[in-house]
């Protein structure tokens, strides 16, 4: 069977062919590990995790390599709020990041790479990059000359405008060419910092992806993922870096085969944002929800379209997943089949997900599977047999589901809960640290952990 993927670089559905069938390279763009990940980065998350779960049923061998940003201004910024070490923000979020990330069922990268172990592949790229006159030295910093590579702009069809407005760069007097980026910039004092040729620094963002997908993959690969918010000006530049070490007219494809970009998610038609206050954060919809409803509510759109979060889709899916764990506990499968991937209703199912990943069409074929079943349309082995299967390729955990649903949080003990944080916070206000010491004691013996953010106080289910 073949897949076929939505390229965003062509801007046109394609079969998918690889660069080599015994080796399929996947890579995205992993999290900046600073604070909480909301709804829109577990969207991508679960999404490319489907993808390379989709390829695996076709392709024995497929390598996926994510990246952790765990050296940016978002980084310095929140630790000079906190006052807590760099370090220990990052590998705190680097590992709620992970834990929340398998509740939804996404399996870790084959590769994780962090940027800060990588500064030296950066600097040896940058240097390669100068060498080649594709980027200048000046004031300590080192800038990316956009104006030497052909094929720049290309991914996201924009404008030169466009590409000024949307680089969101300050337009500072040294640079050649405003949309120009930065590889390489000075550390102010107490900023963390590494030894270059060009003085000591620390590397803009997105010469990181270059170097790290490079040095995990090789370059070109096969497909590059990430939000649509990255497609400008993170991808592009990501492209001008890598092609340009080739040279000033080496195509784009030489980098990434194909592009998959996931689209949006809005709150109650609202763009997420602090000022609005809708941000909807995965740690604190898993008290509520188990990870198994949250991915198949990610799932329930397709992943290119917009999606429009709410608790209506939530309570949808938990429907859905009662209804198929209700169905496989009455219908135990007696007789498994070895070849059910070749079954012709599966074929139905994974046609669907073949095609660029279409999950509402798939949702549809396997809802259908259950009406033949109250219609007795198919012997009962098969159908639960294939419902089962086609369950596990979407990555649905139904097993787990069972426990985490009793583990799920009520609302009687989520107000209980945040009166025991009020409680403290008003304790630690008067300067009463014993009693607020209590009460947190008292909350780790109900498996509540809590977390003093900038935001105010935070609070995890420790499972
Ligand atoms: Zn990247």
């Amino acid at each position: 069977m073949t897949f076929f993927i939505y390229d965003s670089f062509s801007r046109e559905k394609k079969k998918f062919e690889p660069i080599n069938s015994n080796n399929i390279r996947i890579y995205a763009c992993g999290p900046t590990v600073y604070s909480y990940a909301h709804i829109g980065n577990a969207r991508m998350s679960v999404v490319t995790d489907l993808l390379v779960r989709v390829l695996k049923t076709i392709y024995s061998n497929v390598k996926f390599v994510s990246n952790i940003t765990d050296i940016d201004d978002k980084i310095i910024e929140a630790s000079i709020s906190s006052g807590k070490k760099i370090q220990d923000i990052t590998e705190k979020f680097h590992e709620i990041y992970n834990n929340e990330m398998k509740s939804l069922g996404v399996n870790k990268p084959d590769v994780q790479p962090k940027a800060t172990d990588h500064i030296n592949e950066m600097i040896e790229m940058i240097k390669s990059l100068v060498e080649k006159n594709a980027a200048y030295v000046v004031d300590q910093h080192v800038l990316f000359d956009v104006s030497k590579y052909k094929y720049y702009g290309k991914l996201s069809r924009r404008t030169k405008e466009e590409q000024i407005a949307g680089s969101r760069v300050e337009v500072a007097d040294y640079k050649k060419n405003p949309e120009d980026f930065i590889l390489w910039k000075p550390s102010k004092k107490n900023e963390p910092s590494w030894n270059s040729p060009w003085g000591e620094g620390r590397p803009g963002w997105h010469i990181e992806c270059s170097a790290m997908s490079e040095k995990c993959l090789g370059t070109p690969f096969d497909i590059h993922c990430g939000g649509v918010d990255l497609r400008f000006p993170h991808h592009e530049n990501e492209i001008a870096q890598s092609c340009s070490l080739i040279g000033n007219d080496c195509k784009p494809d030489k980098f990434s085969k194909y592009w998959f970009h996931n689209g949006f998610v809005t709150v109650n038609g609202e763009k997420m944002s602090k000022s609005i206050g809708n941000i909807q954060l995965v740690n604190d919809i898993l008290k509520k929800y188990s990870g198994n409803v949250i991915r198949l509510s990610l799932l329930s759109s397709h992943y290119r379209q917009p999606m429009d979060w709410s608790e209506k889709i939530l309570d949808q899916s938990k429907k859905t997943l009662m209804r198929f764990n209700k169905t496989l506990e009455e219908n135990g499968v007696k007789k498994k089949d070895n070849n059910i991937m070749k079954n012709q209703h599966m074929s139905e199912f994974l046609e669907a997900l073949y095609d660029d990943l279409n999950t509402p069409k798939a949702l549809a074929v396997l809802n259908g599977w259950f009406e033949k079943l109250k219609k007795k349309d198919l012997p009962n082995d098969l159908i639960v047999h294939l419902i089962e299967s086609a369950i596990n390729i979407l990555g649905l955990n139904l097993k787990e589901e069972k426990n985490n649903s009793e583990n799920v949080i009520n609302e009687n003990k989520k107000k209980v809960i945040e009166k025991m944080i009020e409680d403290r916070q008003i304790a630690r206000q008067n300067k009463d640290f014993k009693k607020a010491d209590e009460i947190r004691d008292k909350l780790k013996k109900m498996n509540i952990l809590i977390d003093d953010t900038t935001e105010g106080t935070k609070w995890i289910l420790n499972d």
